[in-house]
This record gives structure tokens, C-alpha cells and sequence, in this order.
């Protein structure tokens, strides 16, 4: 599974890093990280975070 994240629309409003904090994180000046290629076993939370974002930042491939 690769995952990208727009980084031009996020707006690090963090729901996918509640959804799925294995694979979002914020640093500290709240910019955004994440594992572009997560394990399949995160599918289900990366996708309810997917889905949680507000400003639909997250796009799931394979
Ligand atoms: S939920 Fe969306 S807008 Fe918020 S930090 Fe995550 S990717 Fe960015």
C-alpha cells in the first residue's frame, strides 16, 4: 500500500494522525510526516483516516 498526502491542501488539522498514529505524526512545529508505504496490516486505519481528513489530503494506492 502507498499513501501520498497533498501536502498543499493539508491544513494539519490531525484527524489522521488520531486515526492512525502508526503512520501520521506531526513534528514540532506541526508539519506533517508520514510512512508513505505503511504495511497492509494498517489498511483499515489508513483508510478510516483517509476518510477522516477534512480537506481529503490522503490518497490510498494498491
Ligand atoms: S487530517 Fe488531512 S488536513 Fe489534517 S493533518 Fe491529516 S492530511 Fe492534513
Amino acid at each position: 500500500m502507498r499513501i501520498t498526502v497533498d501536502m498543499n491542501v493539508c491544513e494539519s488539522h490531525g484527524q489522521c494522525v488520531f486515526a492512525a498514529p502508526e503512520v501520521f505524526s506531526f513534528d514540532d512545529e506541526d508539519y506533517l510526516h508520514y510512512d508513505a508505504e505503511p504495511s497492509d496490516e494498517l489498511r483499515d486505519k489508513v483508510t478510516a483516516a483517509a476518510a477522516s481528513c477534512p480537506v481529503r489530503a490522503i490518497t490510498i494506492a494498491g
